[in-house]
């Protein structure tokens, strides 16, 4: 990597906070008072700048609007029990984000915006994170083509940009979730694997028939038969089989590997549990709830960490659970607060300092 690069800074000339309510914060709704933005020309990343959190000016020939070369990430940052500041496992989703941008044919990031900047820019916001139990700072990068013209090929402009919004304790109540057979969210060889946005616009549909009919959200299965297990909703998905904790694999490309899941698998061997990453069926699942070994269902991500599954409806089978009694969901739960809240040795180096 070459030098650092020079961040330039303009604050703000009065702070939103005064006055600022943290009691009532819908995820991802307020911002704080700056963001980072660079942007990508001739072969480089060029005008790093931390400045007012403020309007874009763009050209409706924008080419992420038009061809989807737009991608993100979703990272935390809290504060430990002296104030200090310190981001959840940033480098992962430094990396990611980097294989998002290979797979969409979009330029690298380097460290020192990606990290270098994110650290910056939450010392200047720092005062936003919000000091409560489990509420947090959510960090939100995001790069996006911004060449303005309609010629379908790779853009050569890029942005990115990094926005920061104060999250609330993010209660997810208990799913209920219908097996998606129609619509596929990933296929191999597709870009299921990358955080990119049309991932999400592709899948909201099915969210949305499925709540037609009175559930939360989808199993996503795969694109060939409909039975092989991927995702629940935007999240990972671990079933707890025998004692056993299974998630299906990251091979074939369809499924997105989450930090959390990656945080939540370290921590079941931690405690002993044998996890397998494996293809698993829909077929699998229902023949180990009716023989009462389908002990829990649970989704993964960076929003709600851990969400519990209720109920799961595949064709006529309607499989329910006693979510109290998820035993395994609730301990990696606790574990991984234990270690945000420095209660526990963050041997992992995951809290990185600012
Ligand atoms: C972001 C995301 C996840 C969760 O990843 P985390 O790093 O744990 O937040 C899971 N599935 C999909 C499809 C995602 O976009």
């Amino acid at each position: 990597m070459t030098e650092a690069l020079d961040i330039s800074v303009t604050r703000v000339e009065r702070s939103k906070l005064t006055g600022f309510n943290f009691d009532n914060l819908p995820f991802g709704k307020y911002f704080t008072d700056h963001m980072l933005e660079a942007d990508y020309e001739n072969g480089e990343w060029k005008s790093v700048e931390i400045k007012p959190y403020q309007p874009l000016l763009l050209e409706p020939s924008l080419a992420a609007l038009h061809y989807g070369q737009s991608i993100f990430e979703g990272i935390k940052a809290y504060k430990d029990a002296e104030g200090n500041p310190f981001i959840f496992r940033p480098y992962d989703n430094f990396k990611r984000f980097n294989l998002s941008a290979d797979r969409m044919n979009m330029p690298e990031v380097p460290e020192e915006i990606f990290i270098e900047g994110m650290r910056q820019l939450i010392e200047i916001d720092k005062n936003w994170i919000p000091a409560k139990k489990d509420y947090s700072l959510y960090i939100r990068p995001l790069m996006f083509a911004t060449d303005t013209m309609l010629g379908v090929r790779p853009s050569e402009k890029y942005k990115f940009l990094i926005l920061l919004s104060p999250a609330g304790a993010y209660f997810s109540a208990p799913l209920r979730i219908a097996v998606e057979e129609k619509y596929t969210r990933a296929a191999p060889g597709g870009v299921g694997f990358s955080k990119n946005a049309g991932n999400y616009g592709g899948s909201m549909k099915a969210a949305t028939v499925a709540k037609e009919q009175g559930y939360d959200q989808v199993l996503w299965t795969d694109a060939f038969e409909h039975k092989w297990l991927q995702e629940v909703g935007m999240m990972n998905v671990f079933f707890i089989i025998n004692n056993v904790a299974i998630t299906p694999s990251l091979e074939e490309g369809t499924i997105l590997a989450g930090v959390t899941r990656n945080s939540v698998i370290t921590l079941l061997e931690e405690m002993g549990i044998k996890v397998e990453e494996r293809k698993i069926s829909i077929d699998e699942l229902t023949e180990a709830y009716k023989n009462n070994q389908l002990q829990e269902v649970f989704g993964t991500g960076t929003a709600a960490v851990v969400s519990l599954v209720k109920e799961l409806k595949y064709r006529d089978t309607v499989m329910q659970f006693d979510v109290a009694s998820f035993k395994l969901a609730a301990a990696v739960k606790q574990r991984l607060a234990d270690i945000r809240e420095g209660k526990v040795e963050d041997t992992h180096n995951w809290l990185v300092r600012i």
